[in-house]
């Protein structure tokens, strides 16, 4: 008889969900946070959203029986965001309604699964409860100075006068002017100084391992993937370097470059950034230059500045660039080097201008090497070759072993030590300055959309005015000289001057307009709810302005786990008590995509509340397991055009939930994921199916011989030893294959009992109601075969708890090497539920292994004599490889013995742990 998946889960479900099973009780001890990346309400559960967190479930419920109070929330939604907002427009309805809708479906395809989650912890990052703390953040980094208003390059339609998300740039142009290009233009925009914290969200001395995955709350110690750290530490991009000014030849204008490898007797080249302020100043006429270079120069700028900075910043591309007709003056060699213009160089990166050592630098050597720029040859590499550099592997770059050549001074010089006494030489002589660089760009955080967490700021022109007056009029010691442009000031879309003022706490939350115009030509979508808009000034009292920028929602997800632990909390963002006893969390599962976003965002709060004292450490996550991919059957990334979409609700209507996520499970480790495969979810299933068989039916099976009895023993503590470890470091799909080897062996013994039981050997499989005889090695077997497959399939082996062994507390796992195979150990199967409490087997101990049960493993080697199959021996695994041992053993086999008799042995041929062949 199959187990009826539908029927047994629905109730399951009900059960734990009344029970309130899987409550993370705030008060008691033994915390352990586990937490699952925040999940976006598209409207709908896809495979990769279970692939995401059937895993971590598992492992939650493993911690669960181990004794731990588990808080494992995934009931908690990413909720604002553009999609809402085009779904909004596309079809009308307002993108809250939208967005509710999709939380009510996706809840209840999350049920259908039976997640351990704990329902009451819940954050829903629209919700005005929510985004009230959200906007309490934007407002804790203002005050701090580290929120700011700054100019950041953004995709621009002209047409529309609006800036442009990436999603609604098609082909280059605007997805409502199809014929208008999209430029780039720098417009303002809320950032958040992220770059303050440069230094400290860089991973140092790499990751220490954690041996037993359990630690104290005060260790600092972390275990992140290396691909988290290196990609993390690679965009913080710490560059310690020099800053070099150069004289303009004829001008009283500098040009200051970055550089880490100051080559400087083989600099021949300066090239700006398009939007570099001498460039500005040539286009302006500031700088006269003839009138050829002046076109050439203005046709080319117009270009770059179309192009996305992710374009520029491509290195495979054919360099491009335009000389200004200036030169600069190489401090070093004395010569003239010619400036150019080049759309590699960013503006925002280092100095926006770059020094060009073509002989050291790949790009420097591709540009020189095109507009036939000299190179020359400072530094002479291994090869000891001292010629011109003609090609591009005999470019010796910063980095690799080499002597400084042709360097005056410097010559014989190791490469870093040339480099550095020529930087302690440029300070000495006042030509540059040593400087620590960082690719990291401050944070952009404000969006022209509607559907976000409103910027809770005020603008006030009257604010202005009463200072420009008191300015003017009086001898006020405050000017508006004081004031910082994007600090205290800005400037809004009608070119006036407006104070800046934060929205007191109290009146937190600044909830959105209900209703807005979404794409509006030229307004940000809040700035058309005008009676929104207009607001008194909290300092003057007069009509003031609200900011119509909303946050962008990496800022929702920034603190989001913060939440969790409290989320009805609303005296502050977080209860910190709590906090401080839950966190950090133990595990944080996510995909490897959020290395450069969502986790360093979220690194960087953590930072920043650990810095005002909210929290007492200072990362949010001890551990991170990046997950891997579930693929569709043709093994590529399951997609609808593709047309291999695996549908999860279809799959539990016809397999159940368990064997979905038995069958994810065994897809292979975590951090990797798999193919989906239609006779792999049919062989989880049957395999489920196998074991409510052999439990329902063979419970009461005697075990006859007691080498079956040893065997059962040793494979089940054996295989409690592999599903605990695999479980911990997400290896599910070796924890199940034990799980399968322990259920064939158990199998193996039923079906010989079988045979040797001639009554029951007419039907194969039929209960077997004659057997009164019992044993404790064989109870123990198939319970804890159900423990240890709760992890996997929650509602099968809760049913099969129920009915067999809940409520049974006396129930012992000897772990003595006596056997007691004769032992009947009589079950006291008492009501399942004791005294109202719920006995689940979700929180039934986690069974442990008694490690002297563990027997090493034997193989088999196959013996011939003359290369005929005489016999075979078992030896131990380790000695597999111990030919004059096994020699000795087969000598002695009763079967090899009478082949080898009286005969003499010329030669032993040994294949190691397989075959032992006499040659007589
Ligand atoms: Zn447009
Ligand atoms: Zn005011």
């Amino acid at each position: 008889m199959n187990f009826n998946h539908q029927k047994i889960e629905k109730k399951w479900q009900k059960r734990w969900r009344e029970s309130k099973l899987y409550k993370a009780d705030n008060k008691k001890g033994n915390k352990y946070y586990l937490l699952v990346e925040l999940t976006y309400t598209s409207g709908d559960l896809h495979m990769g959203h279970w692939f995401a967190w059937t895993a971590p479930d598992a492992f939650a419920r493993m911690k669960r029986m181990q004794g731990f109070n588990v808080l494992f929330p995934v009931g908690g939604f990413d909720a604002f965001g553009l999609p809402a907002e085009n779904a909004a427009i596309k079809h009308g309805i307002h993108p809250r309604e939208w967005t509710y809708k999709n939380i009510e479906t996706m809840r209840s395809q999350f049920e259908k699964m039976g997640p351990s989650f704990d329902w009451d912890k819940e954050v829903i990052t629209c919700d005005p409860e929510y985004y009230r703390w959200t906007q309490w953040l934007f407002l804790e980094l203002f005050k701090k100075g580290l929120a700011y208003r700054g100019k950041v390059w953004s995709n621009w339609c002209p047409e529309c006068k609006t800036v442009l998300a990436n999603e609604h740039v098609v082909n280059g142009c605007c997805w409502r002017h199809t014929a208008t290009a999209v430029e780039q233009k720098l417009v303002d925009q809320w950032l958040f100084k992220i770059t303050d914290y440069a230094d400290r969200l860089l991973w140092k001395d790499g990751p220490e391992r954690i041996e037993d995955g359990e630690r104290s709350r005060t260790s600092r110690r972390i275990d992140w993937p290396q691909a988290a750290i290196e990609g993390q530490n690679n965009w913080i991009g710490k560059k310690e370097g020099i800053n070099i000014t150069y004289d303009v030849k004829g001008l009283k204008d500098k040009i200051t470059v970055f550089t880490t490898a100051p080559v400087n007797f083989g600099a021949t080249f300066i090239v700006l950034a398009p939007e570099h302020p001498v460039v500005e100043k040539i286009i302006t006429g500031e700088i006269v230059v003839p009138g050829k270079i002046l076109n050439e120069l203005k046709n080319y700028i117009k270009k770059a500045t179309n192009k996305t900075q992710r374009e520029r910043k491509t290195t495979e591309k054919e360099k491009s660039g335009v000389f200004t007709g200036l030169y600069a003056i190489n401090h070093v060699t004395k010569k003239e080097i010619p400036v150019w213009v080049t759309d590699f160089v960013l503006m925002d990166v280092g100095t926006g201008a770059v020094q060009g050592c073509p002989g050291h630098d790949l790009r420097d050597f591709q540009f020189a090497k095109k507009f036939g720029i000299p190179i020359v040859r400072v530094i002479v590499g291994e090869d000891g070759y001292e010629g011109p550099v003609e090609k591009e592997d005999q470019i010796i770059e910063h980095g690799m072993k080499g002597k400084f050549i042709n360097s005056d001074f410097l010559n014989g010089l190791d490469f870093e030590v040339g480099l550095q006494k020529t930087m302690d030489y440029f300070e000495e002589k006042g030509w540059g300055k040593r400087v620590i660089s960082y690719h990291l760009r401050d944070w952009s955080v404000s969006r022209r959309r509607y559907w976000g967490a409103p910027v809770p700021i005020i603008y006030c022109r009257r604010c202005w005015e009463i200072r420009n007056k008191s300015q003017t009029n009086h001898s006020s010691p405050v000017t508006n000289h004081d004031l910082r442009e994007g600090v205290d000031y800005a400037i809004l879309d009608d070119g006036k001057e407006y104070i800046i003022h934060p929205v007191f706490e109290k009146d937190l939350p600044v909830e959105l307009p209900e209703k807005a115009d979404y794409m509006p030509e030229g307004l940000a979508p809040l700035a058309t709810a005008e009676d929104w808009v207009k607001t008194k000034c909290p300092v003057c009292g007069s009509e003031a302005r609200r900011e119509v920028e909303t946050l962008d929602t990496y800022v929702d997800s920034s603190w989001y786990f913060f939440r969790y632990p409290s989320p009805n909390y609303d005296k502050g963002p977080f209860d910190k008590e709590i906090i401080k006893k839950w966190m950090p969390i133990k595990v944080y599962f996510g995909g490897p995509e959020h290395i450069l976003g969502h986790t360093l965002y979220a690194r960087f709060i953590t930072k920043f509340l650990h810095d005002q004292g909210y929290i007492n450490f200072d990362e949010f996550a001890e551990k991170r397991v990046h997950h891997g991919v579930i693929l569709g059957p043709d093994g590529y990334r399951m997609s609808k055009s593709r047309g291999n979409v695996v549908n999860p609700d279809e799959q539990i209507e016809k397999f159940g939930a368990d064997s979905v996520r038995l069958y994810i499970n065994f897809l292979g480790p975590h951090d990797k994921g798999g193919a989906w495969k239609t006779e792999g979810i049919e062989g989880a299933y049957r395999f489920l199916n196998r074991v409510w068989r052999l439990i329902t039916n063979y419970r009461d099976l005697v075990v006859i011989e007691k080498k079956d009895a040893e065997d059962i023993l040793r494979i089940q503590h054996k295989t409690i030893k592999r599903v605990s470890e695999d479980i911990k470091i997400l290896h599910t799909h070796t924890a199940i294959a034990a799980l399968m080897e322990f259920t064939n062996l158990l199998e193996d013994v039923v079906n010989k009992s079988q045979t040797q039981n001639p009554k029951s050997q007419s039907s194969h499989y039929s209960p077997i109601t004659n057997h009164k005889i019992r044993c404790a090695e064989w109870d123990e077997a198939l319970k804890t075969l159900v423990l240890l497959l709760a992890p996997f399939a929650p509602h099968l082996t809760e049913e099969i708890y129920q009915r067999y062994y809940a409520g049974i507390s006396n129930f012992q796992f000897p772990i003595s090497n006596e056997l007691k195979n004769s032992q009947i150990k009589k079950l006291n199967r008492k009501s399942k539920i004791e005294n109202g409490k719920f006995y689940s087997v979700h929180l039934h101990p986690w069974p442990k292994y008694n490690p002297d049960l563990i027997v090493e493993d034997t193989i088999t080697i196959a013996v011939q004599v003359n290369g005929k199959l005489r016999g075979t021996i078992n030896i131990k695994a380790q000695m597999s490889n111990d030919k004059s041992e096994i020699i000795e053993l087969a000598k002695k086999n009763d079967k090899v013995k009478k082949w080898l008799d009286r005969k003499e042995i010329k030669k032993e041929i040994f294949v190691e742990g397989k075959l032992l062949n006499f040659v007589v």
